[in-house]
């Protein structure tokens, strides 16, 4: 029952199952955070070397694609780990690190992920909510760090919230976290939030003693959501040895890899991404409080607001025209909605949609 919870935790509709289901010609999806834009088109060159890239099994440690990001962190090429999305590198973790009746303390609402692999692995979960006003209550949080868990598993900027820790909280969380254990934040939206404000979790932790390592992901800012390929980097080149018993051999293929590294080439592609994706997001949340609801503070590229009803119900009139949003579904949560930020286009079909179904 759990595992056939894990791999329906996203089991989002398609575009095409929308377009049958209710007879609309034009669907903006909007439930799993995808880059509108796609990847740079360079990364296209990969498809000159698809024959041989599927003919031939990868390297199972992508050594290419790991070495160019130690080089941008600065790190050791032993200290990247490649998964298939982030999302493995989530369930590996846990998979090595996580025994039965470990804790693991983690935000909430959170990315079900997390909580999920380590309800799987026996692990019991530590919740840190978030306040009133949808910001991290980092007091909290640095309390659950003092009760020393097995691991201190978060988003920082948090899924499906929006709202980070600046890097003077985030240090004060690391300072309060024991040597016994594991810090593993989960940047999968950094690209979005990366600023004065916001903290690289691999600069605050490279200098301390701890057991750390950082999720990021190819599949948000990069637009590569349907090859499946993110990365951690961990503390020490022991620590990833120590995940990769928990790592399929080949749990990366070789085109995905490919064009990662060909993504990395491209960085005025994620620039103009992530820009584009910010003024649409400032623009987006304006609209949603000029139609009376309440929006949380984001750095990501979703906007999580207070639907004011059950969020199912606003979900499904959405999607009879044509829009795919995330009604949250967590306890305490569940008149929230997620909804990614897409193109310009996509973004008014939301609004146009949303006004319609909104009380006046
Ligand atoms: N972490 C967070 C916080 C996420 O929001 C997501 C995707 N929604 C992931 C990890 C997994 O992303 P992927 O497996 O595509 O890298």
């Amino acid at each position: 029952e759990e595992v056939r919870t894990i791999a329906r935790y996203n089991a989002g509709l398609t575009i095409d199952e929308v377009r049958r289901r209710h007879g609309v010609e034009v669907v903006a999806k909007l439930g799993s955070n995808e880059n509108p834009n796609g990847p740079s088109a360079s990364v296209a060159s990969v498809l000159s070397a698809f024959h041989e890239l599927a003919r031939l099994y990868p390297d199972p440690s992508g050594r290419a694609l790991a070495a160019e990001i130690a080089r941008g962190f600065a790190v050791e090429d032993g200290q990247v780990i490649l998964g298939n999305g982030s999302e493995d590198l989530i369930a590996v973790i846990c998979r090595s690190v996580v025994r039965p009746g470990d804790t693991i303390a983690t935000l909430y609402p959170s990315f079900p992920l997390h909580e999920d692999y380590t309800a799987l692995m026996g692990g019991r979960i530590d919740r840190v909510v978030v306040k009133a006003d949808l910001t991290i209550d980092v007091d909290a949080l640095v309390a659950a760090a003092r009760r020393k868990p097995r691991m201190l598993l978060f988003a920082n900027p948090m899924n499906p919230v929006g709202s980070w820790l600046t890097p003077a909280e985030l240090d004060r969380v690391i300072a309060a976290v024991d040597q016994d254990t594991l810090v593993v934040v989960d940047e999968a939206y950094a690209e979005y939030a990366a600023g004065e404000d916001y903290p690289s979790a691999v600069d605050l932790l490279r200098d301390t003693p701890l057991n750390w390592a950082v999720l990021r992901t190819f599949s948000k800012a990069y637009g590569l959501a349907g090859l499946r390929i993110g990365y951690g980097i961990a503390s020490s080149a022991a620590l990833c040895s120590f995940f990769d018993r928990a790592r399929t051999p080949f749990n990366t293929n070789a085109v995905a890899q490919a064009a990662a590294l060909a993504a990395l080439a491209a960085p005025g592609h994620l620039g103009l991404s992530v820009a584009m994706a910010l003024s649409e997001r400032d623009r987006i949340g304006q609209a949603l409080l000029d139609l009376g609801y309440r929006v949380a503070p984001s750095k990501c590229n979703f906007l999580f607001f207070d639907a004011g009803r059950d969020a199912t119900v606003l979900a499904e009139a959405l999607l009879a025209r044509g829009v795919i949003v995330k009604p949250w579904k967590q306890p305490g949560f569940e008149t929230f909605v997620r909804v990614s930020i897409g193109s310009p286009v996509e973004n008014d079909h939301f609004l146009a949609a949303l006004a319609a179904v909104s009380p006046a």
